[in-house]
């Protein structure tokens, strides 16, 4: 996976298992950015917290 925001190649994925869905979590060891997604696609986080939330 790439960075959307500095462009830099292997972001590093955690896999977790939130309210039954399993959703990755990607980081950027360069920028920082974070980003969320499932098998589906991307996920907000507002999306993330909300079913954390949920649960
Ligand atoms: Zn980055």
């Amino acid at each position: 996976m790439q960075c959307s925001r500095c462009a830099r190649q292997g972001m590093v994925e955690i896999r977790m298992n939130i309210a039954g869905e399993d959703v990755l979590f990607h980081s950027c060891g360069r920028c920082e950015a974070k980003q969320w997604s499932s098998p589906e696609g991307p996920l907000s986080l507002d999306r993330v917290l909300d079913m954390a939330r949920k649960h």
